[in-house]
């Protein structure tokens, strides 16, 4: 009794001298410089040392709203190089927020031209601008995207004008305003200088999108296939043939039929119904990852996204039996894939 109430005294006095250093200025201003210093310059999760091909997911959720996570964005970095898929609403946040070192993007690309796809382009435009890139943003997409990017920066304009009035020539240059945007042509290699690296577009059905990509990656031995959004029309398949990640959209019809059932207004009710229709189920990711011998199946642009464990167990339920090696990726989930052996790391970023 008489130890237990030392030990009580004990952390109340710690707990009492802790909020007294709280109060005092000196001791405020050394953790704020501290966390100051800690925000603007870690970009600890990029640019290691050991050479790897990495994927971090930089946006999991679909258009279905789903609290904590930002709609689809994929980023992948070879080497120290980096090339991000799609950029959905929520993205460049957490693409800043993990310290994203942007002078390393070397090109944004976009699966399809769907807004939970691309709506952050103009802020990844801002940031990397802010961080000194150097020529316009590269940005490689399905045919019209100069449309999509021509928008943007017509919409952007007088942004562009008062940055670069304000901060001046040397920090924010007109010359490299804007994008510079490439058709992308099915099974076309993406040019790009990063040794060892192949980026290559297959096209796959969104219909009544009329143009839609998933992307084979390889790095110097590693693989990763992204889907983007597709029905299972067979190419996916085709291309994730014995890759070591496969990073796929899938659609629980059984939870989106329950939504259905308490939809609150009728034009919902005709939209959930409306996008099963052009959206690989859960199951048939799997059968996919199984059937092409994926070491990892990393599911993302969940329709829904499950908000908790129940929702996210009744979100599998389809593929048991089917397939086992599977992750529902969060924002930060990285997948690490060393070059040089077969292991896969997963983790998460903060
Ligand atoms: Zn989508
Ligand atoms: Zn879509």
């Amino acid at each position: 009794m008489k130890k237990l109430l030392i030990f009580l005294s004990l952390i109340i006095a710690i707990y009492l001298i802790g909020q007294l250093a709280l109060n005092s200025h000196t001791v405020q201003d050394r953790i704020l410089n501290i966390g100051l210093k800690n925000i603007l310059s870690n970009s600890e999760p990029f640019l290691d040392k050991e050479d790897s091909l990495k994927v971090v997911i930089c946006g999991s959720r679909s258009p279905l709203p789903s609290p904590g996570r930002a709609e689809s964005c994929v980023l992948v970095e070879a080497g120290d190089d980096i090339y991000i898929f799609d950029m959905g609403n929520g993205s460049v946040n957490n693409l800043q927020e993990f310290q994203v070192p942007w002078t390393n993007v070397k090109a944004v690309l976009i699966t399809h031209m769907h807004s939970d796809h691309m709506a952050d382009l103009p802020d990844a435009h801002l940031q990397s601008w802010i961080q000194g890139r150097n020529s316009p943003l590269m940005v490689y997409g399905p045919e019209g995207i100069n449309l999509v990017t021509k928008g943007f920066e017509l919409a952007y304009s007088a942004d562009y004008q008062y940055r670069n009035e304000h901060h001046g020539d040397e920090i924010l240059p007109m010359s490299v305003s804007g994008f510079n945007a490439v058709e992308i042509v099915d099974n076309e290699l993406i040019p790009n200088d990063t040794p060892g690296l192949e980026i290559l577009p297959f096209v796959v059905d969104h219909y009544p999108v009329n143009s839609s990509f998933g992307f084979k990656v390889s790095y110097k031995g590693r693989t990763v296939v992204i889907s983007g959004d597709t029905i299972h029309d067979g190419s996916v398949q085709k291309y994730s043939q014995d890759i070591d990640l496969l990073v796929h959209s899938a659609i629980s019809i059984d939870i989106v039929e329950r939504m259905r059932k308490v939809a609150p207004t009728p034009q919902f009710d005709k939209i959930l119904f409306d996008i099963q229709d052009y959206h690989t189920k859960i199951e048939e990711a799997g059968e996919i990852a199984r059937d092409a011998n994926v070491k990892h199946l990393l599911i993302y642009h969940s329709i829904p996204t499950p908000r908790n464990t129940v929702m996210e167990r009744v979100f599998f339920r389809p593929i048991e039996g089917i397939y086992e090696d599977y992750t529902l990726s969060d924002d930060g989930t990285r997948v690490v894939m060393p070059v040089g052996n077969n292991e896969i790391v997963i983790d998460k970023i903060n």
